[in-house]
């Protein structure tokens, strides 16, 4: 953090691109921070946070009662332990001898006094005490809303403005539920950029910071702000100078956009003639006009979970089909490949799906999941054979960690085709079956799992994360996380041999295929098809253009026999460098603006 007169400036992991200018609204762990404001009233104020402390232990008391005539008393400690937040001396004193000191109203002064405590909490490495900063947090976010009932405000309720959002940590399916409309743009303590979040927040288009250190406790709500997602800087209080200097260069950015949107049309082809596919990955339905504006050659990537699991229950086979139809309506005569159900890692899935495990990335997800529950697994399989009728649609199989599963999934779509048969209802007989390598054993037996289907399509993503035993949203490993790491590369180079030996194509489907670095060593290794979110696929298709197959070739080659990651990255950049140095000094900036769709 540094800091030039009133201005502050926060630096961050930058995850999604753009510019944004707004007043900041900031969210800690589960609550909305208050505004501040300075006061005159001393007295007034601590009347109001004790008038605050005592609604919250009558609304405590309320419930402690309720709980105990329906489940008995032990689940009435609870709001016990509740309320013993509210005698602590720490908040009985602290919070009016911060009133008394700092002149600030008396639930900004509340919050800091608790954030405080909550952070010196955290730091202790005691499972107990661990447990307890989340009934901390349960009776602030409790006493906040009380005194926004008493001005008639909603402090846990997003504003009605438009805002830059900081916030402790954010799920995918926080960012997923994000009112576009009003969140410019945000910024996390926690996360990193491959976490479902950050690929969310691309995709959407929603410029994006992680990793912003101690962000949440130092900033105020209202505060002016600029987010820069291309370089990980929050500008809090910006001078006019600084708006200027942003102002101007989300105005060139702006003019880079212009010139690349006339390549909607245009095949991304090299220049010595080597077409590559290039399709857009999606999340929700609403990103396919975005889509469109792209010049994708479809959608290369459905994740068909967030649709599944962001409701309250799973929607049903006519629900599914419904929405996969539109889907498929909208992307022909082009294809679209629906990837089945990804549910568990970080994509928390709404309950009763799935339990919290300890090893979330390791346990019941993709496929396991999808085979162990049958029943959903045949009624989306159903769904998407039904709306592939009359359309080029695909579908692919997450998370295989070997042929065995292959053959199952492929015997239950077998079985979904006989009961809509029974059934009399028209499906696509001809669809397009595909498996993505994501697991480091999958990629050593493509060859065998190529002869089973249509299609491979790698999921970087994980198969990095897998590779190279790095959570892929642990920010602490983040630095071991590296996609030219010599075991990632010559895994690709596997996949892709395997599936030429059956002559079917092979995509990529991770963040790797828009890392405008490695396109050229992915070109080189003979990739078929490139997946990228729709607001990157005009930067990646003018990348393409400007390489020389012949030359990746030679790089790939090289880039094979490399031991160290380092020699890998220093081979790419020089071609890419050499080939589209103005895209790379963009920092791959200039990707398509969402908001104008
Ligand atoms: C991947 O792992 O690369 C992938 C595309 O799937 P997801 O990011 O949804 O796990
Ligand atoms: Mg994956």
């Amino acid at each position: 953090m540094g800091q030039v007169g009133k201005e502050v400036v926060y630096e961050g992991i930058p995850v999604s691109r753009g510019i944004v200018f707004g007043p900041l609204h900031v969210v800690a762990r589960g609550f909305s921070a208050p505004e501040v404001h300075p006061i005159g009233n001393v007295p007034r104020e601590i009347e109001r946070f004790k008038e605050a402390l005592r609604l919250t232990g009558k609304q405590l008391d309320g419930l402690r009662s309720h709980m105990e005539s329906l489940s008995g008393n032990e689940e009435a400690c609870i709001f016990e332990a509740h309320m013993l937040v509210l005698e602590d001396p720490i908040v009985l004193n602290g919070v009016p001898k911060a009133i008394r000191e700092r002149h600030q109203n008396a639930e900004y002064c509340f919050y800091a006094v608790m954030q405080n405590q909550l952070e010196s909490m955290r730091r202790i490495p005691d499972p107990f005490l661990r447990d307890r900063t989340a009934d901390i947090e349960d009776v602030c976010q409790r006493v906040l809303r009380n005194f926004a009932a008493e001005e008639n405000q909603s402090p846990g309720d997003e504003p009605d403005h438009q805002h830059i959002l900081v916030s402790y940590d954010l799920s995918p399916s926080d960012t997923a539920q994000m009112d576009r409309h009003n969140v410019l743009g945000f910024a996390t303590e926690q996360g990193s950029t491959n976490s479902h979040t950050a690929i969310l927040a691309r995709s959407l288009g929603i410029p994006a910071i992680v990793g912003l250190q101690n962000a949440v406790f130092n900033l105020h709500t209202l505060a002016p702000c600029i987010l820069d997602g291309y370089s990980g800087k929050l500008i809090v209080d910006p001078t006019a100078e600084t708006t200027t200097h942003y102002r101007e260069l989300e105005r060139g950015r702006k003019r880079e956009r212009a010139k690349l949107d006339k390549l909607r049309d245009a095949d991304a082809v090299t220049t010595d003639g080597r077409k590559i596919t290039l399709s857009a990955n999606i999340e929700f339905e609403h990103e396919l006009k975005l889509v469109e504006r792209s010049g994708a050659k479809g959608v290369g990537l459905f994740r068909t979970e967030f649709f599944l699991l962001e409701r309250e229950e799973c929607p049903n086979e006519e629900e599914q089909a419904a929405l996969y139809s539109r889907v498929a309506k909208s992307v022909a005569p082009n294809d679209v490949i629906f990837r089945t159900l990804d549910a568990g890692g970080d994509k928390v899935p709404g309950e009763p799906l799935t339990e919290p495990e300890p090893n979330p990335f390791l346990g019941w997800r993709g496929i396991r999941f999808s085979l162990a529950r049958k029943d959903l697994f045949k009624e989306q399989l159903r769904a998407i054979l039904r709306a592939g009728v009359g359309r080029r649609i695909g579908l692919m199989f997450p998370l295989i960690s070997g042929l065995g599963e292959v053959k199952a999934a492929k015997k239950l779509l077998a079985d979904s085709m006989s009961e809509l048969t029974a059934r009399g209802v028209e499906f696509n007989q001809e669809i397009s079956v595909g498996a993505m390598i994501e697991v480091p054993s999958a990629a050593m037996v493509a060859a065998e799992i190529a002869a089973e289907v249509d299609f491979l399509s790698i999921g970087t993503n994980d198969l990095i994360q897998y590779t190279l035993a790095v959570d892929r949203v642990n920010p602490r490993v983040a630095y071991l996380y590296r996609a030219g790491h010599p075991g990632v590369i010559r895994l690709i180079k596997a996949v892709i041999e395997g599936a030429s030996q059956q002559r079917i194509w092979t995509g990529i489907c991770g963040e790797m295929a828009g890392d405008l670095i490695m396109l050229p060593l992915l070109v080189g290794l003979g990739i078929d098809e490139l997946s990228v979110g729709a607001p990157l696929l005009p930067l990646v298709k003018q990348a393409v253009r400007h390489l020389n197959y012949a030359e990746c070739s030679t790089l790939a080659t090289k880039c094979l026999l490399a031991c160290e990651t380092r020699e890998i990255v220093r081979l790419c950049s020089a071609a890419a460098q050499a080939a589209y140095p103005e895209l790379i000094d963009q920092g791959g900036g200039a990707e398509m603006d969402p908001s104008s769709c």
